[in-house]
């Protein structure tokens, strides 16, 4: 399994719909039926406001207690192989061709939600957008809008600062560290927008961004995330 995967990121973009990545079988897309059915996936049932397993459709105890700044938050995988692998390859050895497929899964993943207005990725630091050269959420929110025909409005939202990494903080330190992190650069008032991120951990980015939109007015903001990162807390 890994030779193939490691096969793959060597590969060009043209191989990319004609190679399973991670059985190598050919001619059935990058992700083979099989390969596919078997991703890991989050259990149904789920909080509808923040994805921590639980009873369908019920708020989880730490939801009811205290709602995050956004209304759902749609991600239908966890932080698990074989994603985080090729998420991985897709940021850090700039497999950008890895962005439409992701975004396909994502796409499977929010069939039922409702419609936004558009999508607005998580911005990068600028550090780190120079450091990695392009921002994975924008190119998940781009691929994204082109499958579901959802306009993409990259800079609805700016970070208005480096924030030190958020690695080895935990919720309320993350908070911390990101508060007043964005600032909102487009009108916003009443419309629906959804956030796009490629992982959320503690939540606290999204949230952080989530609260920036409210506080100019936006009328409802979800967020959709390709994986949940469920070791960490909520
Ligand atoms: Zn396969
Ligand atoms: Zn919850």
């Amino acid at each position: 399994m890994l030779s193939n995967l490691y096969r793959y990121f060597l590969n060009s973009a043209a191989r990319l719909s004609q190679h399973c990545v991670l059985c190598g079988v050919g001619g059935q897309g990058w992700l083979c039926p099989p390969c596919r059915a078997d991703l890991p996936r989050l259990a149904a049932g789920r909080c509808p406001r923040c994805a921590t397993p639980g009873r369908q459709g019920a708020l989880c105890a730490a939801c009811r207690q205290s709602p995050p700044p956004w209304q759902a938050l749609h991600v239908a995988h966890p932080y698990a192989w074989p994603l985080d692998a090729l998420l991985h390859a897709f940021k850090y050895r700039q497999q950008l061709a890895l962005a439409r497929p992701l975004a396909e899964l994502m796409a499977e993943g929010v069939r039922h939600a409702p419609r936004p207005d558009w999508l607005a990725p998580i911005p990068l630091s600028a550090a780190r957008l120079r450091e990695r050269g392009f921002n994975q959420s924008e190119e998940l929110a781009r691929q994204l809008g082109k499958i579901l025909r959802l306009p993409c409005q990259a800079d609805t939202l700016l970070r208005t600062r480096d924030t030190p990494a958020q690695a080895g903080l935990n919720r309320a330190g993350r908070l911390h560290n990101l508060a007043g992190a964005f600032a909102v650069n487009r009108p916003v008032e009443g419309r629906f927008i959804v956030l796009i991120d490629d992982v959320s951990t503690t939540g606290a980015t999204l949230a952080e961004a989530a609260q920036s939109l409210a506080r100019q007015g936006a009328r409802r903001v979800e967020a959709w995330a390709l994986m949940k990162a469920l070791t960490h807390g909520a």
